[in-house]
Order: structure tokens, then sequence, then C-alpha cells
């Protein structure tokens, strides 16, 4: 027997060829000269297969890691590995040298590809929804028949930024397309319902208020073969401000503090603090406000009673002594609310 190709005799043949000229002819790996890889201009995701993916990957390792899942080992060689080097690059194409080494019935060889790999940058599904202002959910921030206070305002927004922040590390969609000021209130556009959804819970467990929900049909998405809602969210600020005062059945109160749980208010007769769940807002009145607090003088004292001025008529005003009013001192100044024709002390805080 003899190599149809050299025609040396006396040889080991494989396939009708010595092993010489078997291994000269092999080419280790079969891969295709030109190749495109897709991935997203504005953030890290590619496109492989049919779903775009996060990666940590450089574009020219991504181009590595494709030519790489590209190449075939040819079925005759072993061991065979690849070095990836980038030759050149022009615009979206990368020239790139591809040295394959391998063994083929055990004669070491090394082969050389040049590979075109064109980039295609496009956006993927979730950028293209930022870029377009999509949103799936509308937080409506309003106050209940009063306009929003810019101390609110502010508060809503520097919760909304650090939430959203926190959100967006593990969902894309977690982002603020728009916000718009009108005159009832804040409008806040979300990319993400459930985002909107955790957003709107922060808010309302920490400024209290009535939330409520509300889908509204967009349209039909005829390719998915389903209806396209909207949520609707909107959080109701209550009517009172802490500082405030109430009404509450027979008891008046000043607001301590305002939560997602509880109003708590000081009751201006006992001077003790009170919980109000959210179910009672109905039922509370906003008697004075803030602002109406007066500032007046302490004119004597005994164990059982206080007399201060009225800080109006100045006609002086007796009230009984409470463990909480011991501390003031005949000649100090202290805050009255008058409600309903009474006045009330409101004791100075520790
Ligand atoms: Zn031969
Ligand atoms: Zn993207």
């Amino acid at each position: 027997m003899f190599c149809i190709k050299c025609g040396k005799e006396d040889q080991e043949l494989f396939k009708g060829l010595c092993y010489s000229c078997f291994a000269a002819g092999n080419k280790l790996i079969t891969i295709p000269p030109e190749l495109e890889v897709e991935s997203c201009a504005h953030c890290s995701s590619i496109h492989v297969g049919d779903k775009w993916i996060e990666t940590d990957l450089s574009e020219e390792e991504l181009v590595a890691q494709t030519i790489a899942q590209e190449s075939v080992p040819d079925e005759d060689a072993e061991d065979v590995v690849l070095e990836i080097d980038l030759i050149n690059q022009k615009g979206s194409i990368l020239e790139m040298l591809v040295t394959a080494r391998g063994n083929v019935l055990g004669i070491p060889i090394e082969r050389e590809f040049k590979i075109n790999v064109k980039i295609n940058r496009n956006a993927c599904p979730e950028c293209s929804k930022y870029a377009s202002g999509y949103y799936e959910a509308v937080l409506q921030l309003r106050a209940d028949e009063r306009s929003l206070e810019d101390e609110e305002i502010q508060k809503a927004d520097g919760i909304i930024k650090n939430l959203l922040e926190k959100l967006s590390r593990i969902n894309r969609m977690a982002y603020l397309s728009q916000r718009v000021g009108i005159k009832e209130g804040i409008d806040y556009y979300f990319g993400s319902y459930k985002a909107a959804r955790k957003i709107s819970n922060a808010l309302k467990e920490q400024m209290g208020g009535i939330m409520g929900e509300s889908p509204r049909l967009m349209g039909r998405d005829k390719s998915a073969g389903k209806d396209l809602y909207r949520i609707w969210i909107s959080l109701r600020l209550p009517l009172f401000l802490k500082g405030d005062f109430l009404a509450h059945d027979d008891h008046v109160g000043q607001v301590i503090d305002v939560n997602g749980r509880k109003i708590v208010i000081m009751d201006l007769e006992t001077l003790e603090n009170v919980s109000i769940s959210w179910r009672e807002y109905s039922n509370l009145e906003k008697v004075a406000g803030r602002e109406d607090v007066k500032i007046t003088t302490v004119t004597s004292k005994t164990p059982t009673e206080i007399q201060l001025l009225h800080p109006e008529t100045y006609q002086p005003v007796d009230m009984n002594m409470m463990s909480q009013l011991t501390r003031i001192n005949i000649g100090e100044e202290v805050e009255v609310i008058e409600i309903r024709g009474k006045l009330y002390i409101i004791p100075p805080k520790e």
C-alpha cells in the first residue's frame, strides 16, 4: 500500500493517506469567515439566540466568545485549543485572527483563520421601551382637599429617587419615565408596575395617606393576543399635617405623627397620645391648623390650677393642673390653641 498523495510506501495509512499527508490536509476547525454579534448600544445586553441577556463581557471578549461558539472541531482533530486576537478594528467590524492548535493522528498542527466580526449596535427591547417613554404605571401623588406642601413633594421625590436606585439594579424597567407637576399634584410615570407598587407602598409607609389603584385599558396587543392595561395608583396624603389639630368623636388632639399604619394625636384634654387607624380617616375633622397656635403667659399656678391670659382678649383663664404642666413656671410663655371656643395648653416639648 502507498499514500495516494505523496506515493510513500510502507506507511500506515488513514483514509488512504499517510499520517503526515492526512495531518497536512486537516483544518482542525470549521468556522464561518464572517460573523455577526448584536449588542445594545445603551446597556450591556447582547442578543443571543432569541433573547437578550445582560453580560459583563467587553465587546472584544464577546466577539471571542462568539467565535469559540461558532467553531466546530474537525472529527479527526484532538485537543484543539483556540487563541483569538484582535488584529484590526474598522468601525463596527473587528478583524480577528484565530489560531487553532491541536493534534491529528498524534501530529501537532497549527492553523490560522482571519474572521471579520460585525457588531450590530441596536437597542434591546427594554432600552427601546425606555427611549420611547414607555410606562406601565402612573403614581398620582395628591393631598386631600389641599395642595401638596413643598416639603411633602421634596420628601416624596427623595424617597422615589433612593428606591429607584436600588430597584433598578435588579429590574431594568424600574425607571421614572416622566414626572409631571400639575395643579392637583405630581404624576410619576414608571416603566415597571411592580416598581411603582413598591414605591407607592414606601411613600404611604412614610407619609401616610389613602391609596387606591385603577387599571385602564389602553388597547390590545394583537401579536400577543391580550389586552394592554396601564395602572393608575393614587396616593392621597391626609388633609392634615403634623402639628395640625383634629377632632375625633368627642376628643380634640394635635397630630404628633403620621405613618402608613396610624395617625398619632395628643389628646388635648388628657395630654396623652392616642393612635387612630386609617380606617377612621373619614371620621376625622381638622379643627385648627398648626399656624393657629398662639403664645401667651402663665399668670398664676396652684397645685390644682394654672391660670393664663387669653392670647386675644387678655382675660385670665383658669385651667386644671396636669402633671405634664407642672414644669411651667409663672411668667413663662406657653403655646395655646383655641378650638371651638375652648382654650387648650400645648405642653412644652421635653
Ligand atoms: Zn503521504
Ligand atoms: Zn439595552
